[in-house]
Protein backbone atom coordinates (compact mmCIF):
# COMPACT_ATOMS: atom_id res chain seq x y z
CA UNK A 1 0.00 0.00 0.00
CA UNK A 2 1.37 3.62 -0.88
CA UNK A 3 1.85 5.68 2.42
CA UNK A 4 0.10 8.38 2.40
CA UNK A 5 1.92 10.91 5.43
CA UNK A 6 1.56 14.04 3.48
CA UNK A 7 -2.05 14.20 1.79
CA UNK A 8 -1.12 17.59 0.91
CA UNK A 9 1.26 16.82 -1.37
CA UNK A 10 0.61 17.73 -5.12
CA UNK A 11 -1.53 15.93 -6.87
CA UNK A 12 1.03 15.57 -9.92
CA UNK A 13 2.53 13.02 -7.60
CA UNK A 14 -0.21 10.39 -7.86
CA UNK A 15 0.26 9.99 -11.77
CA UNK A 16 1.58 7.03 -13.02
CA UNK A 17 4.63 7.55 -15.37
CA UNK A 18 6.19 5.04 -17.52
CA UNK A 19 10.31 4.31 -16.63
CA UNK A 20 12.61 3.23 -19.07
CA UNK A 21 15.17 -0.11 -19.33
CA UNK A 22 16.69 -1.37 -21.26
CA UNK A 23 17.24 -5.27 -21.26
CA UNK A 24 19.91 -6.97 -23.30
CA UNK A 25 18.79 -10.64 -24.96
CA UNK A 26 20.68 -12.93 -26.52
CA UNK A 27 19.66 -13.85 -30.30
CA UNK A 28 19.96 -17.19 -31.30
CA UNK A 29 20.37 -16.77 -35.04
CA UNK A 30 21.07 -20.18 -37.54
CA UNK A 31 24.46 -19.21 -39.61
CA UNK A 32 21.28 -18.16 -42.61
CA UNK A 33 20.33 -15.59 -40.20
CA UNK A 34 23.51 -14.15 -38.62
CA UNK A 35 24.44 -14.03 -42.23
CA UNK A 36 21.08 -11.53 -42.81
CA UNK A 37 22.07 -9.66 -39.60
CA UNK A 38 25.66 -9.41 -40.65
CA UNK A 39 24.83 -7.84 -44.17
CA UNK A 40 22.02 -5.60 -42.13
CA UNK A 41 24.27 -4.36 -39.51
CA UNK A 42 26.94 -3.33 -42.44
CA UNK A 43 24.41 -1.61 -44.47
CA UNK A 44 23.12 0.08 -41.71
CA UNK A 45 26.85 1.40 -40.87
CA UNK A 46 27.46 2.27 -44.60
CA UNK A 47 24.23 4.30 -44.46
CA UNK A 48 25.19 6.05 -41.69
CA UNK A 49 28.70 7.29 -42.40
CA UNK A 50 27.51 8.26 -46.11
CA UNK A 51 25.52 10.53 -44.17
CA UNK A 52 27.65 11.77 -41.79
CA UNK A 53 30.10 12.45 -44.86
CA UNK A 54 27.64 14.59 -46.75
CA UNK A 55 26.67 16.77 -43.22
CA UNK A 56 29.96 17.07 -42.34
CA UNK A 57 31.13 18.47 -46.06
CA UNK A 58 27.93 20.45 -46.47
CA UNK A 59 28.35 21.79 -42.74
CA UNK A 60 24.94 20.36 -42.50
CA UNK A 61 23.25 19.19 -39.35
CA UNK A 62 19.41 19.68 -39.29
CA UNK A 63 17.65 16.46 -39.34
CA UNK A 64 15.05 17.34 -41.37
CA UNK A 65 17.33 19.00 -44.10
CA UNK A 66 19.68 16.02 -43.95
CA UNK A 67 16.77 13.70 -44.68
CA UNK A 68 15.42 15.37 -47.65
CA UNK A 69 19.21 15.59 -49.00
CA UNK A 70 20.09 12.14 -48.40
CA UNK A 71 17.04 9.87 -48.50
CA UNK A 72 17.19 9.03 -52.51
CA UNK A 73 20.66 8.52 -52.19
CA UNK A 74 20.54 6.11 -49.30
CA UNK A 75 17.67 4.55 -51.12
CA UNK A 76 19.32 3.83 -54.31
CA UNK A 77 22.64 2.91 -52.90
CA UNK A 78 21.26 0.32 -49.91
CA UNK A 79 17.93 -0.85 -51.91
CA UNK A 80 17.75 -3.99 -49.40
CA UNK A 81 17.57 -2.09 -45.92
CA UNK A 82 13.53 -0.96 -45.14
CA UNK A 83 12.94 2.96 -44.99
CA UNK A 84 12.82 3.12 -41.69
CA UNK A 85 16.36 1.56 -40.92
CA UNK A 86 17.29 4.70 -43.30
CA UNK A 87 16.00 7.03 -41.33
CA UNK A 88 16.82 5.59 -38.03
CA UNK A 89 20.56 6.03 -39.95
CA UNK A 90 20.29 9.36 -40.51
CA UNK A 91 18.94 9.76 -36.68
CA UNK A 92 21.58 8.45 -35.69
CA UNK A 93 24.07 10.22 -37.97
CA UNK A 94 22.94 13.54 -37.66
CA UNK A 95 23.14 13.08 -33.70
CA UNK A 96 26.60 12.26 -34.46
CA UNK A 97 27.21 15.49 -36.71
CA UNK A 98 25.72 17.69 -34.31
CA UNK A 99 28.19 16.20 -31.57
CA UNK A 100 31.31 16.66 -33.82
CA UNK A 101 30.45 20.16 -35.13
CA UNK A 102 30.09 21.16 -31.08
CA UNK A 103 33.33 19.49 -30.37
CA UNK A 104 34.74 21.66 -33.13
CA UNK A 105 33.22 24.95 -31.41
CA UNK A 106 35.12 23.72 -28.40
CA UNK A 107 38.36 23.81 -30.29
CA UNK A 108 38.73 19.96 -29.31
CA UNK A 109 40.31 17.47 -31.92
CA UNK A 110 37.85 16.26 -34.69
CA UNK A 111 37.28 14.78 -37.90
CA UNK A 112 34.62 13.84 -39.74
CA UNK A 113 32.56 10.12 -37.63
CA UNK A 114 32.65 7.34 -39.14
CA UNK A 115 31.87 4.17 -37.68
CA UNK A 116 33.17 0.90 -37.79
CA UNK A 117 29.64 -1.17 -36.97
CA UNK A 118 26.50 1.31 -35.86
CA UNK A 119 24.13 -0.30 -34.45
CA UNK A 120 20.72 -0.82 -36.38
CA UNK A 121 18.27 0.92 -34.57
CA UNK A 122 15.26 -1.14 -34.10
CA UNK A 123 11.51 0.72 -33.46
CA UNK A 124 8.00 -0.11 -33.77
CA UNK A 125 7.52 -0.09 -37.74
CA UNK A 126 10.61 -2.69 -37.56
CA UNK A 127 10.68 -5.51 -34.75
CA UNK A 128 8.31 -7.31 -32.49
CA UNK A 129 9.03 -8.80 -29.87
CA UNK A 130 7.02 -11.75 -27.68
CA UNK A 131 7.93 -12.41 -24.19
CA UNK A 132 5.78 -14.97 -24.48
CA UNK A 133 7.41 -16.82 -27.28
CA UNK A 134 10.89 -15.74 -26.95
CA UNK A 135 10.93 -14.62 -30.06
CA UNK A 136 11.61 -10.90 -32.14
CA UNK A 137 10.77 -10.10 -35.61
CA UNK A 138 13.30 -7.96 -37.40
CA UNK A 139 13.37 -6.11 -40.75
CA UNK A 140 16.78 -7.57 -42.38
CA UNK A 141 17.98 -6.74 -45.93
CA UNK A 142 16.22 -10.07 -46.78
CA UNK A 143 12.85 -9.31 -45.18
CA UNK A 144 11.67 -10.01 -41.76
CA UNK A 145 13.08 -12.81 -39.82
CA UNK A 146 11.80 -14.84 -36.49
CA UNK A 147 14.82 -15.49 -34.60
CA UNK A 148 14.58 -16.55 -31.21
CA UNK A 149 16.24 -14.92 -28.38
CA UNK A 150 17.22 -15.93 -24.49
CA UNK A 151 16.70 -13.70 -21.53
CA UNK A 152 18.77 -12.88 -19.01
CA UNK A 153 17.68 -13.67 -15.28
CA UNK A 154 17.35 -10.89 -14.33
CA UNK A 155 15.82 -9.28 -17.07
CA UNK A 156 12.10 -11.16 -16.00
CA UNK A 157 10.88 -8.63 -14.06
CA UNK A 158 10.63 -5.94 -17.01
CA UNK A 159 9.08 -8.88 -19.03
CA UNK A 160 5.83 -7.38 -20.31
CA UNK A 161 6.96 -4.35 -20.40
CA UNK A 162 6.34 -2.21 -23.61
CA UNK A 163 9.56 -2.90 -26.33
CA UNK A 164 10.21 0.77 -27.59
CA UNK A 165 13.25 0.65 -29.43
CA UNK A 166 16.12 -1.77 -30.25
CA UNK A 167 19.56 -1.40 -31.34
CA UNK A 168 21.01 -4.56 -32.72
CA UNK A 169 24.70 -5.24 -31.88
CA UNK A 170 27.45 -7.66 -32.29
CA UNK A 171 29.95 -9.13 -29.89
CA UNK A 172 32.62 -12.02 -30.65
CA UNK A 173 30.16 -13.25 -33.27
CA UNK A 174 27.27 -13.10 -30.62
CA UNK A 175 24.21 -11.17 -31.64
CA UNK A 176 22.49 -9.28 -28.56
CA UNK A 177 19.41 -6.96 -29.02
CA UNK A 178 19.60 -3.93 -26.52
CA UNK A 179 15.64 -3.54 -25.84
CA UNK A 180 14.35 0.07 -23.98
CA UNK A 181 11.40 -1.34 -22.52
CA UNK A 182 8.69 0.79 -20.95
CA UNK A 183 7.34 -0.15 -17.45
CA UNK A 184 5.04 1.53 -15.04
CA UNK A 185 6.97 3.47 -12.30
CA UNK A 186 5.77 2.60 -8.70
CA UNK A 187 2.45 4.43 -7.35
CA UNK A 188 4.48 5.71 -4.14
CA UNK A 189 3.54 8.82 -2.26
CA UNK A 190 6.51 10.78 -1.24
CA UNK A 191 7.15 11.02 2.58
CA UNK A 192 9.69 13.57 4.12
CA UNK A 193 11.93 11.23 5.28
CA UNK A 194 15.14 12.22 4.58
CA UNK A 195 18.46 9.97 4.19
CA UNK A 196 22.05 11.55 4.06
CA UNK A 197 24.15 9.17 2.48
CA UNK A 198 27.76 10.08 2.75
CA UNK A 199 30.23 7.55 0.53
CA UNK A 200 33.81 6.87 0.84
CA UNK A 201 36.42 4.61 0.65
CA UNK A 202 37.30 3.22 3.95
CA UNK A 203 33.07 2.26 4.36
CA UNK A 204 31.60 2.45 1.10
CA UNK A 205 28.44 4.10 2.21
CA UNK A 206 27.21 5.28 5.50
CA UNK A 207 23.50 6.48 6.35
CA UNK A 208 22.38 9.23 8.52
CA UNK A 209 20.18 6.83 9.95
CA UNK A 210 23.38 4.46 11.10
CA UNK A 211 23.41 1.92 8.00
CA UNK A 212 27.39 0.95 7.27
CA UNK A 213 26.54 -0.32 3.80
CA UNK A 214 29.18 -2.08 1.24
CA UNK A 215 32.26 -3.97 1.69
CA UNK A 216 35.16 -2.76 3.48
CA UNK A 217 37.28 -5.30 1.88
CA UNK A 218 36.73 -3.38 -1.26
CA UNK A 219 39.23 -1.54 -1.15
CA UNK A 220 41.91 -4.04 -0.38
CA UNK A 221 40.86 -5.82 -3.55
CA UNK A 222 41.39 -2.53 -5.72
CA UNK A 223 44.55 -1.82 -4.09
CA UNK A 224 46.20 -5.02 -4.66
CA UNK A 225 44.82 -4.82 -8.62
CA UNK A 226 46.06 -1.33 -9.05
CA UNK A 227 49.80 -2.44 -7.60
CA UNK A 228 49.57 -5.48 -10.04
CA UNK A 229 48.64 -3.19 -12.51
CA UNK A 230 51.70 -0.93 -11.85
CA UNK A 231 54.06 -3.83 -12.40
CA UNK A 232 52.64 -5.09 -15.02
CA UNK A 233 52.84 -1.72 -17.15
CA UNK A 234 56.59 -1.54 -15.81
CA UNK A 235 57.42 -4.90 -17.29
CA UNK A 236 55.62 -3.87 -20.89
CA UNK A 237 56.85 -7.03 -22.12
CA UNK A 238 54.00 -8.68 -24.58
CA UNK A 239 52.70 -11.12 -22.58
CA UNK A 240 52.42 -8.56 -19.74
CA UNK A 241 50.12 -6.52 -21.99
CA UNK A 242 48.04 -9.35 -22.92
CA UNK A 243 47.63 -9.64 -18.98
CA UNK A 244 47.03 -6.00 -18.41
CA UNK A 245 44.11 -5.92 -21.24
CA UNK A 246 42.54 -9.00 -18.78
CA UNK A 247 43.18 -7.22 -15.78
CA UNK A 248 41.41 -4.36 -16.69
CA UNK A 249 38.32 -5.91 -17.62
CA UNK A 250 38.38 -7.94 -14.35
CA UNK A 251 38.99 -4.43 -12.54
CA UNK A 252 35.92 -3.11 -15.14
CA UNK A 253 33.69 -6.13 -13.86
CA UNK A 254 34.91 -6.25 -10.47
CA UNK A 255 33.61 -2.23 -9.82
CA UNK A 256 30.00 -2.81 -11.49
CA UNK A 257 29.53 -5.62 -9.28
CA UNK A 258 30.34 -3.74 -6.33
CA UNK A 259 28.40 -0.51 -7.26
CA UNK A 260 25.39 -2.62 -8.23
CA UNK A 261 25.50 -4.09 -4.71
CA UNK A 262 25.93 -0.63 -2.91
CA UNK A 263 23.52 0.81 -4.83
CA UNK A 264 20.98 -1.91 -3.77
CA UNK A 265 21.81 -1.67 -0.25
CA UNK A 266 21.64 2.11 -0.26
CA UNK A 267 18.64 2.48 -2.41
CA UNK A 268 16.72 -0.63 -0.07
CA UNK A 269 18.01 1.27 2.96
CA UNK A 270 15.80 4.27 1.99
CA UNK A 271 11.76 4.27 2.98
CA UNK A 272 9.70 4.11 0.31
CA UNK A 273 9.07 7.34 -1.11
CA UNK A 274 11.66 8.98 0.62
CA UNK A 275 14.60 10.96 -0.84
CA UNK A 276 18.18 10.04 -0.62
CA UNK A 277 20.58 12.56 -0.38
CA UNK A 278 24.14 12.33 -1.72
CA UNK A 279 26.81 14.99 -2.00
CA UNK A 280 27.08 16.70 -5.53
CA UNK A 281 29.28 13.72 -7.07
CA UNK A 282 31.67 15.96 -9.33
CA UNK A 283 32.81 17.87 -6.42
CA UNK A 284 32.90 14.23 -4.24
CA UNK A 285 36.15 12.85 -5.83
CA UNK A 286 37.92 16.70 -4.93
CA UNK A 287 36.93 16.19 -1.50
CA UNK A 288 37.83 12.57 -1.08
CA UNK A 289 41.25 13.39 -2.39
CA UNK A 290 41.66 16.18 0.23
CA UNK A 291 40.52 13.59 3.09
CA UNK A 292 42.73 10.66 1.91
CA UNK A 293 45.57 12.19 0.77
CA UNK A 294 47.18 8.85 -0.28
CA UNK A 295 44.15 6.93 -1.54
CA UNK A 296 43.37 9.93 -4.31
CA UNK A 297 45.54 7.83 -7.13
CA UNK A 298 42.77 4.66 -7.20
CA UNK A 299 39.53 6.69 -6.92
CA UNK A 300 40.63 8.99 -9.90
CA UNK A 301 39.75 5.30 -12.33
CA UNK A 302 36.79 4.52 -10.41
CA UNK A 303 34.68 6.86 -11.31
CA UNK A 304 31.04 7.91 -9.19
CA UNK A 305 29.01 8.59 -12.55
CA UNK A 306 28.32 4.67 -13.04
CA UNK A 307 27.27 4.29 -9.00
CA UNK A 308 25.25 7.56 -9.07
CA UNK A 309 23.45 5.96 -12.45
CA UNK A 310 22.83 2.64 -10.45
CA UNK A 311 21.29 4.32 -7.64
CA UNK A 312 18.74 6.34 -9.99
CA UNK A 313 17.65 3.78 -11.50
CA UNK A 314 16.77 1.52 -8.49
CA UNK A 315 15.57 4.69 -6.31
CA UNK A 316 12.88 5.22 -9.24
CA UNK A 317 11.59 1.78 -8.76
CA UNK A 318 11.24 2.32 -5.17
CA UNK A 319 9.75 5.61 -5.66
CA UNK A 320 12.75 7.05 -3.61
CA UNK A 321 14.12 10.80 -5.04
CA UNK A 322 17.78 11.44 -5.09
CA UNK A 323 18.72 14.87 -4.21
CA UNK A 324 22.17 16.33 -4.28
CA UNK A 325 23.74 19.09 -1.99
CA UNK A 326 27.12 21.02 -1.92
CA UNK A 327 29.85 18.59 -0.13
CA UNK A 328 31.96 21.72 1.43
CA UNK A 329 32.56 21.21 5.23
CA UNK A 330 30.21 17.78 5.80
CA UNK A 331 33.07 16.20 7.13
CA UNK A 332 34.33 19.21 9.25
CA UNK A 333 31.10 20.05 10.84
CA UNK A 334 30.38 19.18 14.03
CA UNK A 335 26.52 17.07 13.59
CA UNK A 336 25.17 18.34 16.94
CA UNK A 337 26.43 21.61 17.44
CA UNK A 338 27.23 22.86 14.13
CA UNK A 339 30.58 23.95 14.86
CA UNK A 340 33.06 23.81 11.78
CA UNK A 341 36.81 23.60 11.82
CA UNK A 342 39.53 21.96 10.01
CA UNK A 343 40.90 20.07 13.12
CA UNK A 344 37.45 19.10 14.15
CA UNK A 345 38.11 15.66 12.22
CA UNK A 346 40.40 14.15 14.67
CA UNK A 347 41.38 10.82 12.95
CA UNK A 348 39.80 9.61 9.71
CA UNK A 349 37.50 7.12 11.38
CA UNK A 350 36.42 9.20 14.41
CA UNK A 351 35.04 12.68 14.64
CA UNK A 352 35.51 15.15 17.60
CA UNK A 353 34.00 18.48 17.77
CA UNK A 354 36.12 21.08 19.22
CA UNK A 355 33.27 23.40 20.96
CA UNK A 356 31.01 20.45 22.54
CA UNK A 357 33.34 17.65 22.68
CA UNK A 358 30.50 15.42 20.73
CA UNK A 359 31.98 12.52 19.21
CA UNK A 360 31.01 10.20 16.23
CA UNK A 361 32.06 7.36 13.62
CA UNK A 362 33.19 10.47 10.78
CA UNK A 363 31.14 8.95 8.30
CA UNK A 364 28.35 9.03 10.06
CA UNK A 365 28.56 12.36 11.00
CA UNK A 366 29.29 13.40 7.85
CA UNK A 367 26.00 11.51 6.68
CA UNK A 368 23.87 13.40 8.97
CA UNK A 369 25.30 16.60 8.03
CA UNK A 370 24.52 16.02 4.36
CA UNK A 371 21.02 15.33 5.05
CA UNK A 372 20.91 18.42 7.81
CA UNK A 373 22.21 20.27 4.53
CA UNK A 374 19.20 19.36 2.18
CA UNK A 375 16.25 19.93 5.04
CA UNK A 376 18.18 23.14 5.56
CA UNK A 377 18.03 24.23 1.69
CA UNK A 378 14.31 23.02 1.77
CA UNK A 379 13.56 25.69 4.76
CA UNK A 380 15.57 28.54 2.46
CA UNK A 381 13.50 27.16 -0.22
CA UNK A 382 10.34 28.58 1.26
CA UNK A 383 7.44 27.60 -0.75
CA UNK A 384 5.56 25.33 1.31
CA UNK A 385 7.92 23.02 2.78
CA UNK A 386 9.91 19.29 1.71
CA UNK A 387 7.03 17.56 -0.13
CA UNK A 388 5.78 20.16 -2.50
CA UNK A 389 9.61 21.11 -3.61
CA UNK A 390 10.63 17.79 -3.91
CA UNK A 391 11.64 18.58 -7.59
CA UNK A 392 13.37 21.57 -7.59
CA UNK A 393 15.08 21.82 -4.36
CA UNK A 394 18.10 20.18 -4.46
CA UNK A 395 18.82 21.37 -7.91
CA UNK A 396 21.91 20.18 -8.77
CA UNK A 397 23.07 17.02 -11.39
CA UNK A 398 20.97 14.61 -9.74
CA UNK A 399 17.98 16.93 -10.50
CA UNK A 400 18.42 15.68 -14.68
CA UNK A 401 16.61 12.79 -13.96
CA UNK A 402 13.58 14.61 -13.20
CA UNK A 403 13.77 15.83 -16.31
CA UNK A 404 15.71 13.97 -18.77
CA UNK A 405 15.39 10.07 -18.52
CA UNK A 406 17.78 8.40 -20.59
CA UNK A 407 16.76 4.49 -19.98
CA UNK A 408 18.65 2.64 -17.69
CA UNK A 409 20.89 -0.62 -18.48
CA UNK A 410 18.89 -2.79 -15.93
CA UNK A 411 21.40 -4.56 -14.39
CA UNK A 412 21.99 -7.99 -12.35
CA UNK A 413 21.09 -7.45 -8.85
ZN1 LIG B 1 29.91 20.20 18.40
Amino acid sequence: MPRLLSLQISPAYGIVEGMQRTVRVLLRPNSEQASALTATAQQFTAAFNTVCAYGWERREKNGVTLHHQTYRMLKAKFPALVSDLHIQARVKATEAVKSAFLRQRQKRPVSCPRSQACAPRYNVHTFRLDWEARTVRLSTTVGRLLLDFRLPAYASRYTGGKPCTADLVERRGRWWLHVVVEIEAPVVSPTDKVVGVDLGLAQPAVTSHGRFLGKRGWRGIEARTFRLRRALQKKGSKSAKHHLCKLRDKQRRFRRDCDHVLSKQIVQSIPEGGTAVLENLKDIRRRLETRHGAQSRRLHSWSFAQLRSFITYKAEERGVTVAGVDPRHTSQQCSRCGHTARNNRRSRAFFVCRACGFSLHADLNGARNIAAKYRANLGNAGAGGPSVNRPIVGADEFAHHTTYKPPALAGGR
